[in-house]
C-alpha cells in the first residue's frame, strides 16, 4: 500500500509554550508526543515553538542593561542563556555528532547576541527594532533544539524561522501581519516541505518586514503565530499546548478544584483571552475564527486531558441549557507593579493620562490595567515588575517639567511605585438576564477582606478587574471561586458530542 499523500492527511499546527520547553526533560516529552502523533498515519503536524520559559524576559533585560552601559549585566544574561541551552542540548541529544553540531550552532547564536548587545551599548540606546532583533533569539534556539531531538527520534524535522513565513508591517514590538503575503510565503515555503514529508519546527513570536527586518508580534505572541500559520496553510486544527488543562474557571495552581471549560465559542474565548494573556494570546482567535478552524487548548504535562475546544458558534443539537449556560472564569496575573502618577491638586486632567499611556505604548510596554482616580488626581498603571524600572524612566522623562515643577507649576506632581500587586478579573459571558455578577464579586472580596487598590469594570457589566496586593491573591481567587459557585464541575453541560 502506498503512503498516504499530503492531500489525504490532516494538517494540524501544534504550538508549545515556554514551560512545555522549560528543560531537557520537557523537550524530550514534547518530542515523544510529536513522535506519537506522527505515528498516526492520517496526521501531519506543523510545530510552532516559544522560547524556553523566562528566556525572552532575560533577553530584553540584557538589551536594557546594554543601553545603560551595564556591560557586566548583559554579559551575564548571555552567559546564563548559553549555559542553560547548552545544558539542555547535552542532556537531550544522545548522538555525539548531532550534539556537537547543535551546541556549536547555539554558541554561534549567542555570540551574535553578544555582538548585538555590544552595539546597543555603543549607541547607548535600544530602539524598538533592536529590541525585536534581540527578543527573537529565544525562539530561534528552541526551534533548533527541538528539531534535533525529533531527528534523533527518526523524524525528518527541520527548524524554520518564521521570518521566512510571516510578513508584517514595521511596528516593531507589536507588528501586524500582512495577510496575503504571509499566506503566499507559507504556501511557497512550508507546503513543499510538508509534501516531502519534512516536519517543520517554526519559531513562534517573530516575523519579518518585507525588507527582512526582524519584528515580533507582541509578548506572548507565539499563540498568534500558530493561528496565522494554521489559517495560511490551512490546517484542520490548531493546538496550543501549555502547562494547564485548557481554559479553566481559575488558575489551578491557586484553586485545585478549578474546572476546565470544555467548549467555548470563538467569541467567548476571545472575551476570556483579553483578560489573561497567559492562557491564550488575545489575537489568536481572529485568524482561526475567520478560517473556521477549531482551536484546542491542551496540557503538554497531561496530554490525555481533552482540554478546551474553541470553535464555531451555534451548532445544531446544542441543548437549550448549554446555550443559556453562563461561562464565568477568574483570570489572575501576578508579578505586577503599580505605578501612580498624579498631582496633589486639581491640575490633573485626562490628557495627562493619555500622555502617560502613549509614552509607554510607543515604547512597546504593556499596561495590562489602568484606572484613573479623579478624587485623588492620579492615574494608576499596572505594569509587569520587570518593566517597572523602564516605565519609571520613561515617565520621568515625559513628565520631567511637571515633576520638577516650581512656582506656577508646583502642583505637587508625584510618581511613585508600589511593588508586588496582582490583578484578578472576573469575566462572565452574559447569557440573557443579568445576575448581578459584578455585585457578587464585590461582596466576595468584602467577605475576604481583600484590599482593592484599583478597579476597572466593563460597561456591559460582564467583567470587572481588581488590582490587589499580591499577598492577597491566592485567598482572593479561592474566595471568589467558591462564592461565585464555580466549584461545580460543568463537564456535563460542556462535554457533549
Ligand atoms: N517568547 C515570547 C514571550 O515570552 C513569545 C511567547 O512565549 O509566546 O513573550
Ligand atoms: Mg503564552
Amino acid at each position: 500500500m502506498s503512503a498516504p499523500s499530503l492531500l489525504d492527511k490532516r494538517l494540524s499546527v501544534h504550538k508549545f509554550g515556554g514551560t512545555s520547553l522549560g528543560s531537557a526533560e520537557r523537550f524530550a516529552a514534547v518530542a515523544d508526543l510529536l513522535l506519537e502523533m506522527q505515528g498516526e498515519q492520517s496526521v501531519l503536524p506543523v510545530v510552532v515553538v516559544s522560547a524556553m520559559s523566562g528566556a525572552t524576559n532575560q533577553l530584553i533585560a540584557g538589551a536594557r542593561a546594554a543601553a545603560e552601559g551595564a556591560d557586566q549585566r548583559y554579559w551575564q544574561v548571555k552567559a546564563s542563556l548559553l549555559e542553560r541551552h547548552l545544558q539542555v542540548v547535552s542532556e537531550l541529544l544522545q548522538r555525539p555528532a548531532e550534539r556537537l553540531q547543535v551546541s556549536g550552532w547555539v554558541e554561534d547564536r549567542l555570540h551574535d547576541l553578544e555582538r548585538l548587545y555590544r552595539s546597543i551599548a555603543v549607541l547607548g540606546e535600544v530602539t524598538a527594532r533592536g529590541l525585536d532583533a534581540v527578543s527573537s533569539f529565544g525562539e530561534l534556539l528552541s526551534s533548533h533544539i527541538l528539531a534535533a531531538a525529533l531527528r534523533e527520534r527518526g523524524l525528518r524535522a527541520q527548524a524554520i524561522s518564521a521570518a521566512e513565513l510571516i510578513v508584517t508591517d514595521d511596528r516593531f514590538g507589536s507588528a501586524r501581519p500582512l495577510w496575503r503575503e504571509t499566506q503566499q510565503q507559507v504556501q511557497q515555503r512550508l507546503r513543499p516541505l510538508l509534501e516531502q514529508g519534512i516536519l517543520p519546527v517554526v519559531t513562534g513570536y517573530l516575523a519579518a518586514t518585507r525588507q527582512g527586518a526582524i519584528t515580533t508580534l507582541g509578548r506572548g505572541g507565539s499563540d498568534y503565530s500558530a493561528a496565522l500559520l494554521g489559517a495560511a496553510l490551512p490546517a484542520s486544527e490548531v493546538c496550543i499546548w501549555s502547562d494547564v488543562d485548557g481554559i479553566l474557571t481559575a488558575d489551578p495552581n491557586l484553586v485545585p478544584e478549578a474546572s476546565t471549560l470544555g467548549e467555548l465559542t470563538y467569541e467567548d474565548a476571545a472575551a476570556l483571552a483579553y483578560f489573561g494573556a497567559d492562557v491564550l494570546h488575545p489575537k489568536t482567535i481572529r485568524p482561526v475564527a475567520a478560517a473556521g478552524i477549531p482551536l484546542r487548548l491542551l496540557n503538554s504535562f497531561n496530554p490525555s486531558h481533552p482540554g478546551t475546544l474553541v470553535w464555531a458558534p451555534a451548532r445544531p443539537g446544542r441543548s437549550e441549557q448549554a446555550a443559556k449556560d453562563r461561562r464565568i472564569a477568574i483570570i489572575s496575573s501576578n508579578g505586577l507593579a503599580l505605578i501612580r502618577l498624579g498631582s496633589s491638586d486639581d491640575s490633573w486632567n485626562p490628557l495627562l493620562a493619555s500622555r502617560a499611556l502613549q509614552c509607554l505604548g510607543a515604547s512597546g510596554l504593556d499596561v495590562p490595567m489602568f484606572s484613573q482616580s479623579f478624587s485623588e488626581h492620579s492615574l494608576n498603571l499596572v505594569v509587569r515588575q520587570q518593566d517597572q524600572e523602564h516605565c519609571l524612566k520613561l515617565l520621568e522623562e515625559a513628565f520631567g517639567s511637571e515633576l520638577a515643577g516650581k512656582g506656577e507649576d508646583a502642583n505637587g506632581f508625584h510618581l511613585d511605585v508600589r511593588l508586588e500587586v496582582a490583578t484578578v478579573s472576573v469575566v462572565g459571558i452574559p447569557r440573557g438576564r443579568d445576575d448581578g455578577l459584578i455585585a457578587r464579586a464585590f461582596t466576595a472580596l468584602g467577605r475576604q477582606g481583600t484590599r482593592v487598590i484599583a478597579v476597572a469594570q466593563s460597561s456591559g457589566e460582564s467583567s470587572v478587574s481588581f488590582c490587589i496586593p499580591a499577598e492577597q491573591l491566592a485567598a482572593t481567587v479561592r474566595g471568589l471561586h467558591t462564592d461565585l459557585g464555580l466549584a461545580v464541575p460543568d463537564a456535563s453541560v460542556l462535554r457533549h458530542a
